[in-house]
């Protein structure tokens, strides 16, 4: 392919990424937008491996080989609540090429550059080095928390300000020391350095941050592996990776921000790392019972809703534990038919990744127009007959509003307790991903429904 070919097709793939970003803002255009991005990636990847660099056919094909298998069963393996955490170990993928070509760039072309060319170039290679490494370490951690495997609370070290700030002056100082190195065996023992450092940082950051506020991080983290790509791109004077990088982080970078908005936590905080901690107290899961809680049945909660003229069903994680979208929908459309309005109402971060509720939804034929977001929806709760709660918890925690001193204070949430009665599915009193508990299960209007549910669920429907 010439020269001219590979531009051509580097735009045609720059533009269907930015069509499929615009599709995918939208529940209904989402599909398109995917596709989209499928074309564009399968252009982008054509482009490059056929452009005249690219030599060494037979490595490329095994390495594609293998990598694309293993993509393709994980994919098609994996089930829809552990999305986020491969999410989570894709950007740490991202992080590390970043690092790997950065190293290799350096061993490899750095010597050939003179004068400013040269400085700007290892800039772009301390850079790139430098954010990988902070995307890895940091996406593993965030992959360890998703998946449970690494506590979800968050873990502060006492110097951890002072800590932060000792590892950047490092990273500054073996910056200077990189660029003005002599030759490459000089310049390679500050970025080892400061690799290591960037590992550690990104450990650090992440362990910081405690459950409730993961959302923003995950979010975060998707922003940082688009500028490492981007990195990436400098490095190699590649303009697609540049583009595509600069994309994929600017548009992390606003969903992070939406996330913070939702969360109520300040954006530059996010961004230092380490946010979301200092006002509240470390969260826990031992802060005792709060009194009584009155139990339904089954039966009754069919009663109820069979009665009721406005119903809002509220899906949390636990309803994509027990996938039970599906007869969550056909009780709706049941009671619909018999002229009760139903409607669902949307946190922005229920489940684990940013539109989890939606995406289930959707799967479940749920028509778009009776799913409202939590702005659309709260103020509606006083004339509410009955909401259902399907294993959602900390989005419905009226400790966000009620107690300061609450790690999650300060988080807006669905205000259900302020419907007539308020029926919550889950299968004990555990606590959510934020680990704390939730005065709302011992209110006066609330009844628990316990058990799987799935089996609830479908429980109710027999019933209806
Ligand atoms: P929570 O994690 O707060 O609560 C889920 C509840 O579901 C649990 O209390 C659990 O209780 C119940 N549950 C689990 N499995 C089942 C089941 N099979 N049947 C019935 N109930 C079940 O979820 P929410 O959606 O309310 O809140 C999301 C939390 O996750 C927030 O803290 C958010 O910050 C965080 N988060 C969100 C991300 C995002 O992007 N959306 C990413 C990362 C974290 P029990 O065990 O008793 O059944």
């Amino acid at each position: 392919m010439t020269e001219g070919m590979i531009t051509i097709a580097y735009i045609a793939a720059s533009v269907l990424f930015i069509l499929a970003l615009g599709g995918l803002s939208n529940q209904e255009s989402a599909r398109k937008g995917n596709i989209y991005g499928i074309i564009g990636m399968l252009i982008a990847v054509l482009a490059t491996v056929l452009g005249a660099k690219v030599t060494g056919y037979l490595t490329i094909i095994i390495c594609m080989g293998i990598g694309g298998s293993i993509g393709f069963f994980l994919a098609k393996k994996v089930q829809m609540t552990e999305m986020p955490e491969l999410v989570a170990i894709l950007h740490s993928f991202v992080g590390m090429a970043a690092v790997l070509v950065g190293f290799a760039n350096y061993l490899d072309a750095g010597a050939h550059l003179e004068g400013a060319e040269r400085v700007i170039h290892e800039i772009e290679i301390y850079l790139g080095i430098l954010i990988g490494a902070v995307t890895f370490t940091g996406s593993v951690i965030a992959f360890g928390k998703l998946r449970g495997i690494v506590t979800s609370k968050p873990v502060l070290l006492k110097a951890r300000n002072g800590l932060n700030l000792s590892m950047l002056l490092i990273c500054i100082w073996m910056g200077i020391t990189f660029v003005g190195a002599e030759s490459i065996s000089a310049g390679m023992w500050p970025l080892v350095i400061m690799t290591l450092i960037a590992f550690i940082f990104g450990v650090h950051m992440v362990m910081a941050i405690g459950g409730a506020d993961m959302p923003v991080v995950v979010s975060m983290l998707n922003s940082y592996s688009g500028w490492a790509a981007a990195a990436t791109g400098f490095m190699l004077s590649n303009d697609l990776l540049i583009v595509t990088g600069a994309l994929v982080g600017s548009s992390g970078a606003i969903l992070s921000y939406i996330m913070c908005r939702a969360m109520n936590r300040k954006f530059l905080a996010v961004i230092a790392g380490g946010f979301g901690t200092s006002g509240g107290t470390v969260a826990s899961s031992g802060d005792g019972e709060q009194g009584e809680v009155s139990p339904v049945s089954a039966e009754e909660t069919a009663e109820l809703l069979k009665n009721a003229r406005e119903v809002v069903i509220v899906p949390g994680y636990g309803m994509a534990v027990a996938q039970a979208q599906y007869p969550i929908y056909e009780i709706t459309r049941k009671l619909r038919d018999q002229g009760v309005n139903v409607r669902f109402a949307i946190h922005p971060v229920a489940g684990r990744m940013p539109g989890h509720m939606n995406v289930l939804l959707a799967e479940a034929k749920v028509p778009y127009d009776i799913v409202l977001e939590m702005d659309e929806v709260n103020e509606d709760f006083p004339h509410v007959d009955v909401v259902l709660v399907i294993g959602a918890n900390d989005i419905v925690n009226p400790d966000a509003q009620d107690n300061p001193g609450s790690p999650i204070a300060g988080m807006p949430v669905l205000e259900v307790w302020k419907a007539e009665t308020a029926i919550v599915m889950k299968r004990s009193m555990a606590t959510g991903y934020a680990g704390v508990q939730n005065p709302l299960f011992f209110k006066e209007n609330t009844r628990m429904l316990f058990g799987d549910a799935k089996a609830s669920v479908e429980a109710i429907l027999a019933s209806i």
